[in-house]
């Protein structure tokens, strides 16, 4: 029987946060999560069955629509769907492909971008990524960098825009300057 894939859903946006804010992208969000975060904002469990091919269809459509061959493969959690067999299709077509994971599980080989955003608690496999986004609100420990996967980029990425939450992001940054801030502005902007 031929595999199938939960997809919660599949649109094309701007990528809203982190080195490449401002990024026209197709999303493909895997429906499920093998983590519990609290402050989780994504409403990742409903889903549809999709076959790969239906998936290339998808994404091709809206390809032709914007003329975007950015692919942003996120969740839930990605990598407890996503395979290299179905990045091969669209590197061949020459899409370029993100991911943004919680680090647990193994991201395919021909990904091109690795966001990863540790969740406290949870195993990391990843050893290197493009950047690290740390989901902050006020009073939450910050990682030290020496034991995170080595990255281009860190970021503090605050869970709400209150005074008090940015305040206290602002003061983490002053401890140490390696971290920037990212302001998630898919939802200033009031974009999906
Ligand atoms: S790892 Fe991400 S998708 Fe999963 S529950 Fe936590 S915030 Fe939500």
């Amino acid at each position: 029987m031929r595999k199938k894939f939960k997809i919660n859903e599949i649109f094309y946006s701007i990528q809203g946060e982190g080195a490449n804010v401002g990024m026209p992208a197709i999303f493909v969000r895997f429906s499920g999560c093998n983590q519990t975060c609290a402050f989780c904002d994504t409403d990742h469990q409903p889903f549809f069955e999709y076959s790969e091919q239906r998936i290339r269809e998808d994404v091709e459509n809206l390809q032709k629509e914007n003329n975007c061959k950015n692919i942003i493969w996120t969740g839930g959690e990605p990598t407890l769907q996503l395979e290299d067999n179905m990045l091969f299709y669209f590197v061949n077509k020459g899409y370029r492909n993100y991911i943004e994971t919680n680090g647990t599980g193994v991201v395919p080989k021909l990904m091109d971008y690795i966001t990863y955003s540790p969740k406290e608690g949870s195993i990391v496999v990843l050893k290197r990524v493009d950047e690290v986004r740390i989901p902050i609100s006020a009073g939450m420990n910050l990682p030290e960098i020496e034991n995170l996967p080595k990255a281009k980029n860190y970021f503090i990425s605050p869970i709400d825009v209150s005074d008090k939450n940015i305040k206290y992001c602002l003061e983490l940054i002053k401890r140490n300057s390696r971290w920037k801030l990212s302001a998630q502005m898919h939802k200033l902007l009031n974009i999906k």
